[in-house]
């Protein structure tokens, strides 16, 4: 095994299409799930005969949507089955599997449990049910609740629990029962995610009519610090802008993305990273599950690509690895791009003399000023 690399594969469908969502996803009703799944087979096969995946091995998998829990668990396991039959897959892999709560029942957790998934990832977004009609999810808080512990009677003893804050109309008060709920589930990971209006969804048009009210944007910022502070006095450590783990239970998958390993997307609209040749390649997929499997199927599903410069990539390095609280390591940048950080990236300088980045341990990391002023800062490095 020469490397490691990260496998994400999208499952694109939906039981709705929740009115934030800009994801790759389609309201369906039926899907070719069998038709689907050759193809992710098949371009999984056409994407190892290659480096850096050629003889490489998978550390961890992400079934990612989409709404996976929507496959059969014997799909899952046939999907599993075929990716350990191609490329080698670590022992202690982390292999995760979104949900959603309204679609999931106790006997096919255990299903999907015994099908090879490890870890669990449920959108559970609001434990009230005003906040998820907002959203357009299809669950309500009692399907949320039921689903944690049947996840937890099914086995699953790693759990990622997702959260949504600044819901239009949300309260501070709800915000805080949330966070307190979410807590009480124990579960080993936690994301706390602010809404965004993105480009192309209701709620970014919705947003732009008047017809739908923001929160402002002390609302905002006090709910993410509430979440922070409730998540840290519960034993969380906040170790990436949006998520917060148990001791030992960070997302080896996420991690991935934000350290530049290689990872590897399969399925309709997947986008991949390699960091070879030179200064790393990107591309995408097919985009429309149809287009995608017809194209699988043909040998190459490969929509758009392209070759990193090296400006990129050393302003990739610099925003993504701040994500991580524990930030980057200048002597790790001054060998992949053979300069100083701060000779490419004058601009840290002045964020440093202005308090929004900080040396730590050798490292260079947000300071919690600059963590409230994250997007900024990033698109000032960019
Ligand atoms: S369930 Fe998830 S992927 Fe599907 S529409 Fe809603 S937010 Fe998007």
């Amino acid at each position: 095994m020469s490397g490691r690399f990260s496998l994400y594969v999208h499952i694109p469908y939906c039981q709705a299409k929740c009115s934030y969502c800009d994801f790759n996803s389609y309201a369906a009703t039926t899907w070719p799930e069998d038709a689907y799944a050759d193809a992710l087979l098949a371009e999984l096969r056409h994407r190892v005969a290659e480096p850096p995946f050629a003889a490489a091995g998978v550390a961890t998998i992400f079934f990612g949507g989409g709404t996976p829990s929507l496959f059969r668990p014997r799909t899952i396991e046939r999907l599993l089955t075929g990716i350990a039959a191609t490329c080698p897959v670590a022992a202690d892999a982390e292999i995760t599997l979104e949900a959603n709560p309204g679609t999931v029942e106790r006997a096919r957790l255990a299903d999907f449990r015994r099908a090879g998934i490890r870890r669990l990832s449920f959108g559970i977004q609001s434990f009230h049910s005003d906040l998820l009609a907002t959203l357009g999810r299809l669950h309500g808080p009692d399907d949320a609740r039921a689903a944690i512990d049947a996840a937890r009677v099914a086995g699953f003893d790693d759990l990622n629990l997702d959260l949504i804050f600044a819901v239009p109309g949300e309260t501070r008060t709800q915000w805080e029962a949330d966070v307190a709920e979410i807590v009480r589930f124990r579960p080993e990971h936690v994301s706390a995610y602010n809404l965004t209006y993105e480009p192309g969804t209701p709620f970014h048009t919705l947003r732009a009519r008047g017809a739908l009210a923001p929160l402002g944007d002390e609302d905002e910022l006090w709910m993410y610090q509430h979440a922070r502070r409730a998540l840290a006095a519960a034993g969380y450590a906040h170790y990436e802008i949006s998520n917060f783990a148990q001791p030992g239970h960070e997302a080896r998958h996420n991690r991935s993305y934000w350290r530049g390993v290689d990872y590897l997307g399969l399925g309709a609209g997947a986008h991949s990273y390699a960091h070879l040749p030179a200064w790393g390649r990107r591309w995408s997929n097919e985009r429309i599950p149809e287009r995608y499997i017809a194209a699988a199927g043909r040998g190459d599903p490969t929509a758009s690509a392209e070759t990193l410069t090296f400006d990129t990539a050393a302003a990739e390095f610099v925003v993504l690895g701040l994500r991580e609280m524990r930030g980057i390591e200048p002597a790790a940048f001054a060998a992949r791009f053979g300069r100083p950080l701060e000779e490419i990236h004058p601009e840290i300088a002045a964020l440093r003399a202005d308090g929004l980045l900080v040396e730590r341990a050798g490292r260079l990391a947000l300071s919690e000023r600059g963590l409230l002023l994250a997007d900024s800062i990033f698109t000032r490095l960019v």
